[in-house]
């Protein structure tokens, strides 16, 4: 039998899976901690000789890195993992399984991944987004990953929406990212606690974006006015990436996107009041990803088998 290895790493977990060369289910994987014993490629590596099957041959391995990544150099300069920033990953997990090796950003592998076998297949043009802790990005367009000279396009997370507005991960402020991932509903919601709002999270000693999506249903004005906050930032935020795309599918993932339609009514709200022509409505498709927690791996999946 042929085999593709894949990894999907970040800043708090190593997943690694073996797949038979046409399934989509793994024959083999496992999940472990960053951060432990040995370095970060140490540990990545031991992990895929792990889930390696003992007979058969391995086609190519495919990776999902958290952070910048340089797809055709093969760097990684992760920002929240200490010994992989500005890292020669290919070089180094080729040096050590003797394979080929395919690497790409998390966001970028999730849309290919969601492209290939999700809520996208047949859709020659597609954005994604994840809106989790952060906001990731994948753009297919005309059947192509859209990558940039270094690798680093469709950073949608990081489009500056507000001059001076919240503190970014990255540094600036302003982006969607501040605003509406859920560490920007969660940072939100504290700044109005500590101004005096009165909410039922005024009881939770540091309230988190799951928190606020909780405490909405029950009407509390504070988590339902920072939902709708952060998917009317969303939705402005897709209007724009619209007119930039014009994509036929618009994909969301992520832990926020679990707040529903406290996040999704004022999204499309925002879309269809900010959008520059209605044609680019005609035939969109907006909806929800389709590959849950799995989108990393077998986004790296599509990537091995599509660049061998
Ligand atoms: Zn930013």
């Amino acid at each position: 039998m042929r085999f593709f290895l894949t990894a999907d790493f970040g800043g708090t977990q190593i997943r690694t899976a073996a797949f038979a060369e046409d399934s989509l289910t793994p024959v083999a994987h496992l999940k472990i901690p960053t951060r432990g014993d040995g370095t970060t490629i140490e540990r990545l590596v031991s992990a895929l000789r792990n889930v390696t099957p003992p007979q058969g041959e391995i086609l190519a391995l495919g990776v999902s890195a958290a952070g910048f990544t340089d797809a055709e150099q093969g760097m990684v300069y992760a920002t929240n993992i200490h010994d992989m920033h500005k890292f020669p990953l290919r070089q180094a997990l080729a040096d050590a399984l003797h394979l080929p090796v395919f690497i790409g950003n998390d966001a970028n592998l999730a849309a290919l991944g969601e492209w290939r076998f999700g809520a996208g297949k047949g859709c020659r043009d597609l954005l994604y987004l994840t809106v989790s802790t952060g906001i990731g990005g994948g753009v297919i367009a005309n059947n192509q990953l859209l990558l940039g000279r270094h690798g680093l396009a469709a950073e949608l997370g990081h489009i500056i929406l507000v001059e001076n507005g919240p503190l970014c991960a990255c540094g600036r402020r302003g982006c969607l990212e501040a605003i509406s991932s859920g560490t920007g509903i969660a940072n939100y919601v504290r700044e109005q606690l500590a101004l005096g709002q009165a909410s039922s999270l005024a009881n939770i000693p540091q309230p988190t974006a799951r928190d606020v999506a909780a405490a909405a249903p029950s009407g509390d004005k504070l988590a339902v006015d920072a939902l709708t906050r952060a998917g009317t930032y969303l939705g402005l935020a897709i209007a724009n990436y619209i007119a930039i795309f014009n994509p036929q599918i618009i994909i969301l993932g992520g832990s926020v996107t679990n707040s529903g339609d406290f996040l999704f009514k004022p999204m499309h709200a925002a879309i269809q009041a900010n959008i520059l022509s209605p044609v680019y409505l005609e035939d969109l498709t907006i909806t929800t990803a389709e590959l849950g927690d799995n989108v990393g791996l077998l986004g790296a999946l599509a990537l091995a088998q599509m660049s061998l």
